[in-house]
């Protein structure tokens, strides 16, 4: 199944309860560069539904190497025939 990155708005103002069941947040480490994509259940699981994910970020650590500084984050978005582009 093919992935796009999307924009859901300014970067401070994405929250948890923005993600979709067919988003996958992709959390990269600058110190290693190990890119985890973690699925939208794990991130509501662990965070408050209306809690940005500039915050929650602060929170991510590096399962590699440790590193809890910076984490970058995005948000790709499935797409295909079963997920149309306007749902
Ligand atoms: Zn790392």
């Amino acid at each position: 199944m093919p992935y796009e990155p999307v924009t859901l708005g300014f970067k401070f103002a994405v929250r948890v309860h923005h993600l979709t069941g067919r988003d996958v947040l992709v959390v990269t480490c600058p110190a290693c560069h190990k890119s985890y994509w973690v699925a939208t259940h794990v991130v509501y699981a662990r965070f408050h539904a209306h809690l940005p994910l500039e915050v929650a970020a602060k929170d991510f650590v590096c399962k590699r190497c440790g590193n809890t500084r910076d984490m970058s984050w995005r948000i790709e978005r499935a797409t295909g025939p079963e997920f149309p582009r306007s749902a």
